[in-house]
C-alpha cells in the first residue's frame, strides 16, 4: 500500500459488501490511507453482472440507513432513494380466500424503502472509488493477519499469497466473517461461571444495561464472586463483555459484527449505523490519520491506551448494549410478522400507541417508529418499548376492572342479563392486555 507520508494511517478493510464501502467512503473523508479488499470480483464488471441478477430479495433501507448514507455528505441518500420503492406498511393476507389488510409502519404516513442491493453496492463502489487515498482489490480473500504486527494476509485470484502492512484492520466481510475468527483468537469475549469438584460447567450471566442503555458488569467486577456450598461452589470471574475490537489494530462491524435474522429490515441499516457511529467517535476523539500510534502524550487512559483504543472501547461499549438489542428484536418481529400481526390484542394495541402518540408525541412512541424512522438507540428503543407496555397493561387492566365493578353494581341495581353483558366487555379488554403482557 501507498504511504508518503510517515505518519499516515493505513487501514484494510476486509469486505466490499454494503458496510465495508461506507466505511471506505467515511475513513477516506478523514484522510486515511484505505485498502479495501474482496473474494469476489468487481461486480460492475458486464462479465460479472448476470452472477448477481436476481440473487437476493431487495434490501428495505430506512432512516438509519439513510442517515449514515447522507452524513458523507456525497448525496449518497438521494441518488439510491431516486430508484426505491416506497413501502408505507404492511399488507396481511388473511386466510385462503385472499383477504387483505393493510397495517401502516409509520403514524405520519412515514414509509421504509425498498432498495436493489446490487444497484446499492455499487452506487458506494463508484463513490468510494472517485477517492484517489481508496484502493480497491477485488479477487482478494482474506486468510490471516497478525494483528500485533498489523500485517494482513489475501490470496489473490491467481493463488499467490499478498501480504500487506496496515495500521488498522476492520473486518466488514458478513456473517461468517474470517476477521472476527482472528479476533476471537485474541479477545476473551465472556463472563463466565465454573463449577467445580465433582462437575465442572461454564455458565454465562449477561451484562446488565443502565438507565442510559449502556452495558455494565451483572455483578461487582472488582471482585472474584463465590457462592461456598459445601459440597459444591460456584465461582464467577468478570470479562470484559463482547469487545468488537483488539487494541487500537482491528474492529468488526455490519453483519462480521452481528449477523441478525433478518425479519426487521434492519440488517444493513444497523451496520451502516455503526460506521455513523464509530466516525462520530473518532471525531469526538480527534483521531486523524497523521497521530502516530503511540505517542506518549496522548497516552491518557488508566492503562496507557492509544487515543485509538479509547476511542475504539468507546465504541464496543456504546455499539454492543444496541446490537444486541437489534438482534433480539429482528428476532421478536419473526414472531410478530408470522403470527401476531393478525390478532386482536396486536392491533388493539397498535391503535392505542398511534393514537396516544398523537396525543403525546415524544412520550409514547411505537416501537417500528422508534426502529425504522428514528436515531433512537436501540437499546433505549426497547426500555421505552417495554415502559410502555407496562402502562398499556395498567391501563389495560384499570379499563377492565373499572368496567367489572361498573357491571356489578349495575347488576345489583338491574338484575342479572345486564350484569352479564358488562362482566364479558370487562373480560374481554382484560384477556386482550393479558395477552399484550
Ligand atoms: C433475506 C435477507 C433479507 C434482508 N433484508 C434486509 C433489509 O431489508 N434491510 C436491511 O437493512 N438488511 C437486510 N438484510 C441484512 C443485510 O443483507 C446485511 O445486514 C448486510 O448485507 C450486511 O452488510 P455487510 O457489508 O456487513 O456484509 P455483507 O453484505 O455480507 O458483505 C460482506 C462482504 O465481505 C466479503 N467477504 C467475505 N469473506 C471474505 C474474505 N474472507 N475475504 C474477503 N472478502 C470477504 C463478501 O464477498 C461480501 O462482499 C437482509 C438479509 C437477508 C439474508
Amino acid at each position: 500500500m501507498s504511504d508518503d507520508t510517515p505518519n499516515k494511517k493505513r487501514v484494510a478493510i476486509v469486505g466490499a459488501g454494503p458496510v465495508g464501502v461506507l466505511a471506505a467512503i467515511y475513513f477516506a473523508q478523514r484522510a486515511w490511507d484505505v485498502s479495501l479488499f474482496d473474494l469476489r470480483p468487481d461486480m460492475r464488471l458486464p462479465e460479472n453482472k448476470a452472477r448477481n441478477q436476481g440473487r437476493s430479495i431487495n434490501l428495505a433501507l430506512s432512516t438509519r440507513g439513510i442517515s449514515a448514507l447522507h452524513g458523507t455528505g456525497l448525496s449518497l441518500d438521494e441518488e439510491i432513494l431516486k430508484c426505491a420503492v416506497p413501502m408505507k406498511g404492511r399488507m396481511i393476507h388473511l386466510g385462503k380466500e385472499g383477504k387483505l389488510q393493510s397495517q401502516p409502519y409509520g403514524v405520519r404516513d412515514e414509509h421504509i424503502n425498498a432498495v436493489d442491493r446490487t444497484k446499492l453496492n455499487e452506487d458506494l463502489l463508484e463513490a468510494a472509488e472517485k477517492f484517489s487515498n481508496v484502493k480497491i482489490y477485488f479477487d482478494h480473500t482474506f486468510k490471516k493477519a497478525d494483528l500485533d504486527a498489523g500485517t494482513v494476509e489475501f490470496e489473490s485470484r491467481n493463488g499467490e499469497s499478498v501480504v500487506f502492512e496496515v495500521d488498522f484492520i476492520i473486518g466488514a466481510d458478513g456473517a461468517y466473517s474470517s476477521v472476527r475468527y482472528q479476533l476471537m483468537r485474541k479477545v476473551r469475549m465472556d463472563y463466565h461461571q465454573e463449577y467445580i469438584d465433582t462437575a465442572y460447567c461454564e455458565l454465562t450471566i449477561p451484562p446488565k444495561i443502565d438507565t442510559d442503555g449502556d452495558l455494565e458488569y451483572a455483578m461487582d467486577s472488582n471482585h472474584l464472586h463465590i457462592w461456598p456450598r459445601k459440597s459444591f461452589m460456584l465461582i464467577a470471574l468478570p470479562n470484559p463483555c463482547n469487545p468488537y475490537h483488539y487494541k487500537d489494530r482491528a474492529l468488526i462491524i455490519g453483519d462480521a459484527a452481528h449477523a441478525m435474522v433478518p425479519f426487521y429490515g434492519q440488517g444493513m441499516n444497523c451496520g451502516f449505523e455503526d460506521v455513523q457511529v464509530l466516525a462520530d467517535i473518532l471525531d469526538e476523539h480527534k483521531i486523524t490519520n497523521t497521530l502516530p500510534h503511540h505517542h506518549p502524550e496522548d497516552s491518557k487512559g488508566p492503562q496507557e491506551l492509544s487515543p485509538l483504543e479509547i476511542a475504539l472501547e468507546k465504541y464496543t461499549k456504546l455499539r454492543h448494549a444496541d446490537v444486541v438489542a437489534m438482534c433480539d428484536l429482528a428476532l421478536y418481529n419473526h414472531y410478530e410478522m408470522r403470527s401476531a400481526v393478525t390478532s386482536r390484542t396486536y392491533l388493539v394495541r397498535k391503535y392505542l400507541e398511534v393514537k396516544l402518540h398523537l396525543l403525546f408525541p415524544t412520550q409514547v412512541i411505537p416501537l417500528y417508529t422508534m426502529i425504522s424512522f428514528s436515531r433512537i438507540r436501540y437499546s433505549e428503543a426497547v426500555v421505552r418499548w417495554q415502559a410502555q407496555t407496562w402502562w398499556l397493561n395498567a391501563f389495560g387492566w384499570s379499563t377492565a376492572s373499572g368496567t367489572m365493578l361498573m357491571g356489578l353494581m349495575l347488576g345489583l341495581r338491574y338484575g342479572k342479563d345486564m350484569m352479564q353483558t358488562v362482566t364479558h366487555a370487562a373480560r374481554t379488554i382484560g384477556d386482550t392486555y393479558m395477552k399484550g403482557a
